[in-house]
Order: C-alpha cells, then structure tokens, then sequence
C-alpha cells in the first residue's frame, strides 16, 4: 500500500471520536494490508517503528524537525516558523507550505518504503548522525504529498496522538477476521504473552487465529505481568480459593528476568515492559551468579536490604534505586536482594501454563547459592500452604509486624495468566484508617496553573481519572489540589510538560464544565490514597447520563464516582497508563467499602 493511503486514514481516524468507529476503519485497513506490511503499519500508527518495549527514540527535537522542512522545501527558516507560531501544528503547517509549493519529486512511496526510512533515521547514530537524520526526513517531505508530510513530521516528534491503544488495535485485529469483537479475547490473551502487535497482526495475516494458541514466552520479550485482586479478610481469601500457598507482600520493585547463561545476556524489565537493566548492577551480576539454566525466565520482587542490622527497606528507601545517575554509588548504599517467585520459561519450556505448585518447585531448582541473606542476591521467601483462615491471619499479622506490606495467597493450581488480574493471586493488604481498602493508581488528565503560593510551582490542582477498559477511554474522578509536598508538587509539575496539551487527548471523557488550565496526554500514573470513594455528577467515571425530558439535553441518571481527601502516595513509573485502575475496578472498591 502506498503511504498517501495510509495518510487518508490517518485522517479518518483523526476525525473521529468514537471508538467503534476508529476500531471499523482500522479494521478495514487492516484488512486491505499484506502480512509483510500490517506489522510496519501498526508501529506507525502507534508513531513508532518498533514494538512498544524496544527502546528506540527518533532523537529528534522540533528544532531538528523545523531544519528538516526547510531543508525539505529549500525555504527561509524565518518564513516557515512564522507560518508554523500563527498555526500552532508543526505538521499543519508543513501540509499548507506543501499545497503551494509541489515539489517535482513527488512519487508515490510506499508504506514500507516509508517505514524503512523512519527506522533508518530512527537507529542512525554516533558523529553526523543529526545531519543524517535530518537529510532522511527531508527528503521524505520532499518525495511525500502534502496530506501525508502532516502526519510523516508528526511521528519523530512523538506527536501522532490518533487517539486510541493497543486495547483498540486487538478489537481490530478480531474485526479483521471474523467482523465482530468475538476474537478479542483469543488475540488478547497472546498480546499478553507477546505484547508486540506487529508481531500479533503479521502471525494473523500470515497464519491465520490458531495459530495464536501456540504462541509462547520468548527469551528477551518481556511478558505482561500477572497481577493479583483484593480481598481483605482470611476467610473471604479461603473461600474463595481453598488451600493457598500465602508469601509476605513485599513492597519493592516487580522485576521479570530474561537471562541467557550460554551468552550471559540478561535484560530486567519493570511493570511497564521497559528494559531497567542498567539500573540493577547488583542483581545483573547476582542473577549471572545464582541462577543456573542455560536460559530461563523468572520473576521477582526486589527490596532494598540493609546489611548491618540484617533488615529490609521500606518502599520509599528501596525506591532510591530507581535513577538513571550515580547507580554504582546508590547500589552501594542501598543493595538490592530479589525474592523470586515466578518462573515463566525455562531451556526452551513456557511454564506458563504449569499449575504454581511445579512452577515454584522447577524455580527452586534453578537457584544455586549459600542459602545465605548477607552473600546471595536471591533469596528464597518464607512460603506457608495453609486451608486455615486463623493461620493466614497469623501469617498476616507476621508480615505487618516486620514492616511489611501484607501478604499474598497464590492458589496451589494457579495457571501464569498474562497480563491479568485474577483470583489465582489475592493481596491482603494492610488496612488503613480509610474506608478503602486500597489505593487506587489514577492517570494525570491536566492541571491548573497554581494560585497563591503554588504560583512558583506553575501548578496548584490537577485532575485525574480511571480506566474505562470496554471502551478504551480514560473518565475523571478527582480533582486533586492538596496533599502534596512542595518537592511533589514541583516533580508533577516538570512532569506534567513533558505531556502537556493545549487540546483534550480524544481518549479522555470529561464533563463540559470541568475545565483545566492545560491538558496531559496519557502517560504519567500516581498512587492516589482516598478516605472514601463517593458520588458527584461532574465526574465522568462510572457516570451514567439520559435523555432529558424535552429530549434536547442530556441529565445525569447516576453519578460518577469521586476521591474524598485523595492525596498522593507515588508515581507510578512502572505503570502503563491502561494499567491504571480500571473502572470496574473503582466501582468494586465502592461496593466494599467499609461501612459502604
Ligand atoms: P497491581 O499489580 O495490583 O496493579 P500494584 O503494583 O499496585 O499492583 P499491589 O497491588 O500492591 O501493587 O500488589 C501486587 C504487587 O505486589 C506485585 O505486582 C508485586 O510487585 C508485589 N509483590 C510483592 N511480593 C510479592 C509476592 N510474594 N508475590 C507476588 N507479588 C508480590
């Protein structure tokens, strides 16, 4: 397919709001692409040229993007950055310059053409690399129509937002095949284990739906991590699954392993599928020292130890570790030691799919150390299995008493499901003196520019809101303007530019007459503590509207629900913006609420 096509549903899509629609027209253009061509284009539409957990950034700052157009069209910089200030979209502007002047070079490139240039400039590296980027994109805006520069030049810019995730691709890809979402779940579940959707769509386009059921871990692509759902009594957690195994709650970092001994390669991956490797020295080298298969993949969490008194760290000291600078120097001062207890793949075998009483015994068999807390990196966790609700109590009341979390019961034949939430997992958490039972992960929607004495800090509120999986949006449930230090509220605000937007984000639902200073496009999560979740017709999750009596307006029929006294707890940076609590989620979390 030629690129100028794309272009064109690039701008469907753009248009439109609705997210059946924008499922319809990617489907059909899913439809229309060959199996060589819909892995290319789905990372193109994502604005990027390869799987989401790939680190490849186009390197490229408007300043270099501004070079390239003029560079591109042979005008005056003055000229083109007049035009762009008074339209304010970079891409608008290089389509309008475009329309007056076509150039003889115009051809008709195709989607792969394209593609391979993006990836070039993408990858080109060390000395001249800026020139070389430059030339790449200016010759592409030279060879491509003026519709299609819009969104070409919007792509190194990180600045595509079609307005849909991967959730709405996978409802695609189902609509692809069999016209209808039926498949979603199928093609959903393989996403989990493979969360490339280049990948997905290419095996679809090429092999059809079946062959998405032998799709297993692959060494170095990380796995959408298991996660676990609530309860907060011994009893309801026995009820629900009988005899558990139940391990401490640690409260450090979620780590999965892919080590290979034969190479000695290994990448940590976070919640959020990114490769933290470098930041772990201590547990790269005690992994290469204390696990032994030729390649295998674990999980972990990871906690920060303090060697003199034989403790571990609270979450806010472990968290130090979690930086891009001096990482040698805090290893020192704050060393890590892992608690294993997942193992997904092992010599050429998934394990996802093994009941955790053999996963957790093949993982045992991989772990050769001292059995030593001062010398091992990996530490085995105390393990109880149990059928008695006096005796998870006990275990919990243990793991409250050395500082710990709580507690976690696993059931015995518990599958590894993917990137799921479900009852194979249940966290029993501490409980707090609110009537919630957990904190709630929120993403940043937008803010207001601060009053008073938060004038300094360029922020005094900022909204946020849940995830509404069905339909793939994000509705608001707090406007939050306290319970944040100084030092926070000055972290959110830096934050907060990095994704601002004069424009609401199409994914956002939000009512009329909330209004903010400055939008947040989808990315940064916070750890939210409420007192109570209770109900307001201004936020939009969980809100159900209806057709006023006249038939001309919309009324609220239910109210959505609000944080009362929300503060923050942490940034999320492990978290994907979809892993957000979702709204289901919130609408449980009311209906448990003590007292509720
Ligand atoms: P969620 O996965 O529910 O979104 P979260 O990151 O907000 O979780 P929690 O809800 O507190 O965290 O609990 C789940 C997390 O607990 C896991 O993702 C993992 O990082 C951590 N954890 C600590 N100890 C264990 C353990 N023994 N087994 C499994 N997970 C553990």
């Amino acid at each position: 397919m030629k690129f100028k096509e794309l272009a064109d549903y690039f701008e469907k899509i753009e248009k439109t709001t609705s997210r059946l629609e924008i499922t319809r027209v990617l489907a059909s253009l899913f439809k229309k692409l060959a199996a060589d061509e819909i892995d290319k284009t789905v990372y193109l539409l994502q604005g990027r040229v390869v799987p989401l957990y790939e680190k490849v950034n186009f390197g490229m700052a408007e300043k270099m993007v501004i070079r390239s157009i003029v560079q591109g069209l042979s005008l005056e910089n003055r000229l083109f950055v007049r035009r762009y200030k008074k339209m304010g979209d970079l891409g608008k502007a290089l389509e309008a310059f475009k329309q007056e002047i076509r150039s003889f070079e115009e051809t008709d490139l195709t989607i792969l053409k394209v593609y391979d240039e993006l990836f070039r400039l993408a990858t080109a590296g060390g000395d001249g690399s800026q020139e070389t980027k430059i030339n790449i994109l200016s010759n592409l805006i030279r060879r491509l129509d003026s519709l299609s520069c819009r969104y070409l030049v919007r792509i190194p810019q990180g600045l595509l937002r079609l307005g849909f995730s991967d959730m709405t691709v996978l409802d695609a890809y189902s609509w692809m095949i069999s016209g209808d979402k039926s498949l979603r779940w199928q093609i959903e579940k393989a996403y989990h284990v493979r969360p490339d959707l280049g990948f997905i769509g290419h095996l679809l386009k090429k092999e059809g739906v079946k062959s998405l059921a032998h799709i297993v871990p692959r060494l170095f692509t990380p796995i959408l991590m298991m996660r676990a759902e609530r309860l907060s009594t011994a009893e309801d957690i026995i009820k629900q699954i009988g005899r558990c195994i139940i391990e401490p709650k640690y409260d450090g970092f979620r780590l999965q392993i892919h080590y290979s001994h034969k190479t000695k390669e290994i990448r940590i991956y976070s919640r959020n599928l990114e490769d933290v490797s470098f930041m772990y020295p201590d547990i790269v080298a005690g992994v290469r020292r204390e696990v032994k298969a030729e390649e295998i993949i674990l999980e972990g969490e990871a906690i920060g130890y303090e060697e003199t008194t034989n403790t571990f760290l609270p979450f806010q000291e472990t968290v130090q570790r979690k930086r891009k600078y001096d990482i040698q120097e805090t290893a020192k001062k704050i060393p890590l030691k892992l608690f294993p207890f997942e193992l997904l793949y092992v010599n050429g075998k998934s394990f996802i799919d093994t009941r955790l009483e053999e996963r957790s015994k093949e993982l045992l068999k991989h772990i050769k150390n001292h059995g030593d807390t001062h010398r091992d990196v990996l530490l085995a966790s105390p393990t109880e299995i149990t059928s008695d609700p006096k005796k998870v109590d006990r275990l919990f009341e243990d793991a409250i008493a050395k500082g710990l979390e709580g507690i976690i019961a696993k059931r015995l034949d518990g599958v590894y499901q993917a990137g799921a939430r479900g009852w194979n997992w249940i966290k029993f958490k501490k409980s707090y003196s609110s009537k919630i039972e957990d904190t709630i992960d929120c993403l940043i929607m937008g803010y207001d520019a601060g009053k008073g004495k938060r004038t300094n800090f360029g922020i005094g509120a900022f909204l946020v809101g849940v995830y509404d999986q069905k339909n793939d949006r994000y509705l608001t449930t707090s406007k939050i303007g306290t319970g944040l230090t100084d030092e926070e509220w000055k972290e959110l605000y830096k934050r907060a530019q990095k994704y601002k937007q004069a424009e609401k984000p199409t994914v956002y639902d939000v009512d009329k007459m909330m209004k903010v200073d400055a939008w947040v496009d989808p990315h940064i999560v916070v750890e939210i503590k409420a007192d109570e979740i209770t109900r307001s017709s201004i936020h939009t999750a969980g809100r159900v509207l209806k057709a006023s009596k006249s038939g001309t307006a919309f009324e609220v029929a239910t109210p959505g629900f609000a944080l009362r006294f929300p503060r923050l707890v942490r940034f999320r940076d492990d978290k994907r913006p979809e892993e957000t609590t979702t709204l289901n989620e919130l609408r449980s979390l009311f209906r448990q609420q003590k007292g509720g």
